[in-house]
């Protein structure tokens, strides 16, 4: 229901879309929302905005929002409406038996990037002190956890080093495995603002992004990468910038380990990681690699921004490492308009990871083997922890189906939808013996869950969200939660019955809570975020205003480590049955599974997600533009339109993700990242053949 007449007060919040985290003014009209006005003065957006944040609220009210808890005792039986109270007894009593029956290890819960701070913080202690294990994990799994890996490896945490302001000063500018133009589109628009003034482009990416020739803006060098190949070009960029002595040695002498940096050096100086010797497998010719890495050395202040496309591979920890390498070698870190800069999918994805939501990290990323740190929790909590590493989301779905895993508290994720290979979590769900949803519609994973706990959007709580430049910005409630309850109250409640002594009266101490148990929240609290308008973390007694950059006189762990980074080919592997390689992105107008945009008038700027081929490569199958298609790899197939392009590399295509009857996840394979277990979304050998229709 959207309010006709002019707004009588309004609430300054924060989008709930991408990890650019704008700033909005909620009109209200009473409890109803008359608009979403950009806050001219928000810290991440000035005043901007892209059509997701401005217009693509309505499922807020959208009639398919479930506002009542409901249980059955198999999933076959028709839900029932319970009340609250219910719900929170039978989920405690399902949990504490299903301990008794089958161990402490049996339970687990995610958290979500969709929610705030305050309230992935409940659910990690939820697991830690009331399950008494490890098992958390969050929706980072499938995006930034190689993010989280690797640049905790090489700079010592795991967040970029810039903030967005940082992009005006910038002279040279690398986006690998991003399209921020329809991701992350104000940062987008600050970005083309600078290369119209003259900064340098270079794109690495399989598509044709429109960075690389759009309006007023066109790159220095695209190089088409075949998917699959990160590694390769951008130890090929590091080996040319090495072997012709561009590196800046001031910087690797104060700032890292030289001896490390003469191993690196070495390493990406052998001739089988020149631009020439890897232009067969990577698809990008040797000359581009050269001129990117002189560009990219000689050109001034240079920085980095990535996406998924550099996280969701088999080797996606390596290439943030690869690309931390490229930076320290080059002395692009510790100043503006330098830096690695990962271009966070979902609004609180680095709050989500901040919060401890992994399995082997308590908050502020620090290992749950880490005595001192495990004290602090555990004298605050009351509770002893256990010092083991939980489980992650696809070894929680494996122990299920295996038996030993047997309930899990679902907040905010739709892992049906999002999570890889759809056959194997759908068995790993039905395995269990009490899966609890908490989410504002039926998704897809619901059609596996005993209990369904009505969720609350970002227009009925108060909290945090912290951006992909890791700023802190205040969500604040605008409206009376429809289902009655915040997501953090839901979660207390839950704690209470399962005995847990928790009183928390509002957000605000919650965050008190993480800003006493977190160094890098020390000075954190929501009068001095109302104070300060948002911060960046590290906030503490050494930066009282906040960390605009990182890494400025030393890095996080000491000395910057340089890694060696060999590319290992994926085993997914085209042959004569699937001879295309498929990636995925995403459309301006649409975000993610599109559980939320679908629910708005945004659809109508996109209805369908096509599949993007090559024109030699749809004439070689007889498909012509608009023909149904359809699309098979070894994991599955599914049916959708064809839309002829060159903005794909012959043998490549690509779709988006959005729409359900998609089905991607149906597509993609159960290969992973070697460190964090992130899916490989990014590469599925597939073949595309004349349909008929689904
Ligand atoms: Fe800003 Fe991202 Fe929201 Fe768009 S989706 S308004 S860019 S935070």
């Amino acid at each position: 229901v959207i309010a006709i007449g002019q707004p009588e007060h309004s609430v300054v919040t924060t989008c709930a879309y991408c990890g650019v985290g704008c700033s909005f003014k909620a009109e209200m009209r009473g409890e109803e929302l008359v608009r979403m006005v950009p806050w001219k003065d928000g810290q991440a957006n000035r005043g901007h905005s892209c059509v997701k944040g401005r217009f693509a609220y309505g499922y807020s009210t959208h009639r398919d929002r479930i506002l009542n808890p409901m249980i059955r005792e198999k999933v076959s039986d028709p839900w029932r409406e319970v009340s609250w109270e219910e719900a929170f007894a039978h989920v405690a009593s399902e949990f504490r038996r299903i301990q008794y029956q089958y161990g402490r290890d049996s339970v687990g819960g995610i958290t979500s990037s969709r929610c705030t701070n305050e309230e992935t913080y409940l659910v990690q202690k939820l697991v830690r002190a009331g399950f008494g294990n490890n098992n958390v994990d969050t929706c980072a799994r499938v995006c930034h956890s190689p993010t989280g890996y690797g640049l905790g490896q090489t700079f010592g945490t795991s967040a970029g080093t810039q903030n967005f302001d940082s992009v005006e000063e910038t002279d040279v500018v690398i986006v690998i495995g991003a399209n921020p133009t329809d991701g992350h589109p104000v940062f987008a628009s600050r970005l083309k603002k600078r290369l119209r003034q003259g900064a340098k482009l270079i794109v690495i990416d399989p598509r044709r992004i429109d960075l690389v020739k759009g309006p007023h803006v066109e790159a220095s060098y695209h190089l088409p990468l075949r998917p699959g190949t990160n590694v390769a070009v951008v130890t090929a960029l590091s080996h040319v910038i090495v072997t012709e002595g561009l590196f800046d040695e001031k910087f690797i002498r104060e700032r890292c380990d030289w001896s490390e940096f003469e191993d690196w050096a070495g390493f990406v100086s052998e001739d089988r990681h020149s631009p020439e010797a890897v232009e067969a497998l990577t698809g990008v010719p040797a000359e581009l690699v050269r001129g990117a890495a002189r560009l990219f050395a000689k050109g001034g202040n240079g920085s980095i921004y990535y996406g998924l496309g550099v996280t969701e591979h088999s080797q996606g920890s390596t290439t943030v490492m690869a690309i931390a390498n490229l930076a320290m070698a080059t002395g692009n870190i510790g100043r503006p308009g330098v830096g690695v800069n990962p271009l966070r999918g979902q609004n609180n994805v680095q709050g989500s990871c901040d919060m401890g939501s992994f399995p082997h990290e308590l908050p502020g990323y620090r290992h749950i083997s880490d005595d001192a740190t495990r004290e602090i929790f555990e004298k605050l909590w009351g509770v002893e922890l256990n010092n083991e590493p939980g489980l992650r989301i696809p070894n929680m779905l494996d122990a299920a189906v295996e038996g030993s895993f047997k309930a899990l508290y679902i907040q905010g994720e739709d892992i049906l939808q999002s999570d890889p290979d759809t056959k194997h979590v759908s068995a790993g769900l039905a395995a269990m013996e009490c899966v609890v949803v908490q989410d504002l519609f039926l998704n897809e994973t619901a059609n596996y869950a005993h209990v369904f706990l009505p969720g609350s959007t970002f227009l009925e709580k108060d909290g945090t969200f912290t951006n992909a430049e890791r700023r802190i910005n205040r969500v604040r409630r605008v409206m009376t939660p429809k289902n009655g309850l915040a997501d953090w109250e839901v979660t207390q409640k839950l704690a209470q019955a399962m005995g847990l002594a928790w009183n928390y009266r509002h957000p605000s101490e919650i965050m008190d809570e993480i800003a006493a148990t977190t160094p890098s929240f020390a000075l954190v609290s929501y009068d001095y975020l109302d104070k300060l308008g948002s911060v960046q973390w590290p906030c503490n007694e050494k930066h009282p205003q906040g960390s605009p950059i990182m890494h400025v006189d030393g890095f996080v762990r000491g000395k910057g480590k340089f890694i060696r980074t060999e590319y290992v080919a994926t085993d997914e592997k085209t042959g004569p049955r699937f001879p295309l390689l498929l990636t995925t992105g995403r459309i301006l107008s649409q975000y993610n599974v599109g559980a939320q945009t679908r629910r708005t008038d945004n659809v109508v700027w996109h209805e369908e997600d096509r599949l993007e081929i090559h024109p030699h490569d749809a004439e070689n199958r007889g498909i012509h533009d608009g023909d149904w298609v359809r699309l098979a790899s070894r994991a599955g197939e599914t049916t959708l339109h064809a839309l002829i392009t060159d903005r794909v590399s012959p043998g490549v295509v690509y779709t988006t993700f959005h729409h359900p009857d998609t089905q991607a996840n149906v597509i993609t394979t159960d290969f992973s990242d070697w460190a964090t277990n992130c899916p490989e979304y990014k590469v599925t050998a597939v073949q595309v053949s004349p349909s008929n229709g689904p």
